[in-house]
């Protein structure tokens, strides 16, 4: 295949990182369901663990399944290199660990996934480090919130709960100027919508679980090193740019150039921290992938159709989609996700808190669920459930306010899902 040109997105987000199985000729991806691998002799072994050659030692290092996901999401994303996680948290953690010790911080978006803000204020006080929580609609905020222990910049790109887009090149050229690298939680875009890499981002991270997967099958992450950030014009991160005595001794800039963060990922992050995805995993993953690009024209094409109906609803205070031209981010929208923003938004209330529950409760083609990006329709009311830990203040400034529930718009008929939110916004 090497001669044919296979570069455009739907044509990669089937064929890429993958080929006919050599062992057997099977077109899809085997599920290589094993532990370890046999070394061809002493030798081979040895250069294997020198990271002289790459190949297979054991799986939670590498497994060809999982591979051939990381590499086609890599293709997708236009990065250098990647590895899949066991989920969309544990990619963070992975992107973030050859960055940080003990007393560095990290400047985030205050518009966060529920769990990643937790993540961000509980666990990273086990590990000694911080984050600071800045508006990343307002630069100068988050240049102002760097300081010198300061390792990286993080937020979303379509952020959620939905309906606000991240002026990444803004923040990309903030990133930039402080010689730090910006991390870009791309799950709610996807590649398809958005690509944080021809934007500026460093490293991109994504839970797979949702539309990558698509059906809400496995959990799952994936870790993207754009291959661009030189590591060694600093020396705020020895761990990539110095003699890493984690792995006797090894230099990973020098030795792999854009490839350091990569091996760094497997041969430390992989290896110490074992948040490793599962064959079973990536392949329910991969089956999913094939049809990303179709799937997210259409979750585009229904939320438009779906947050213009709602938009015009006399129980409705307000509906967050920037692909309303009412909505603050409609520009920004355009300009990050040139295809569309994507199947979440938020819808205010005007009955308040008790109206959100009730219309949670007497929705019936939606699903009350704690998840994102299915297939099927879905709703949650973020203030009772994922947001629930988060203060008033801090609630209100994710965009998860006490009156708001966040709609993540499936693949179904867009007139069945304004028939069941008519009937449940009729019982209010
Ligand atoms: C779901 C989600 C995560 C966390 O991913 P898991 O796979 O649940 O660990 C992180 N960021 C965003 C935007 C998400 O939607």
């Amino acid at each position: 295949m090497t001669d044919v040109q296979m570069n455009g997105f739907d044509t990669l987000q089937v064929h890429a990182g993958t080929e006919p199985d050599p062992a057997t000729g099977a077109r899809q991806v085997p599920i290589y369901q094993t532990t370890s691998y046999v070394f061809k002799d002493a030798d081979h072994a040895a250069r294997l663990f020198n990271l002289e050659e790459v190949g297979y030692i054991y799986s939670r290092l590498t497994n060809p399944t999982v591979g051939a996901l990381a590499n086609r999401i890599v293709a997708l994303e236009g990065g250098a290199g990647g590895v899949c996680t066991s989920s969309g948290h544990a990619a963070q953690i992975m992107a973030l660990y050859p960055l940080m010790e003990p007393g560095r911080n990290i400047v985030a978006s205050t518009r966060l996934y529920g769990g990643t803000y937790t993540q961000f204020t509980q666990m990273f006080k086990r590990f000694g480090w911080s984050c600071t929580f800045v508006d990343f609609d307002d630069p100068k905020a988050v240049a102002a919130a760097i300081d010198d222990d300061t390792r990286a910049l993080f937020c979303e790109s379509i952020a959620n709960p939905g309906g606000v887009v991240t002026d990444l090149d803004a923040i990309a050229a903030v990133a930039e100027e402080a010689g730090l690298p910006l991390v870009v939680d791309n799950t709610s875009a996807t590649p398809y919508l958005c690509n944080p890499i021809a934007h500026g981002a460093t490293l991109v991270v994504h839970s797979t679980t949702k539309y990558l997967t698509g059906n809400g099958t496995v959990t799952g992450g994936a870790l993207v090193d754009s291959g661009k950030f030189d590591w060694s014009a600093s020396d705020k991160f020895p761990s990539l740019s110095q003699p890493e005595p984690a792995y006797h001794g090894i230099n990973f800039h020098e030795a792999l150039g854009p490839m350091a963060f990569t091996f760094h990922s497997i041969a430390i992050g992989l290896r110490d921290l074992g948040m490793t995805m599962n064959p079973q995993a990536a392949h329910y993953t991969l089956m999913g992938i094939e049809t990303l690009s179709l799937r997210m024209q259409k979750h585009t094409e229904n939320t438009q159709v779906v947050a213009e109906w709602l938009e015009g609803h006399d129980k409705v205070e307000r509906v967050t989609y920037a692909g309303l031209k009412s909505s603050p981010y409609h520009e920004t929208g355009k300009r990050i996700c040139p295809r569309g923003t994507g199947g979440l938004f938020t819808v205010a209330l005007k009955g308040g808190y008790d109206d959100c529950v009730k219309l949670v409760n007497t929705l019936q083609l939606f699903s009350h669920v704690a998840n994102l990006g299915d297939t099927r329709s879905l709703v949650i009311h973020s203030a009772s459930t994922t947001h629930r830990q988060l203060t008033d203040e801090q609630r209100e400034a994710a965009g998860a306010a006490s009156n708001v529930v966040r709609f993540s718009i499936g693949i179904e008929d867009p007139e069945d899902i304004i028939a069941d939110l008519k009937q449940a916004l009729a019982a209010l």
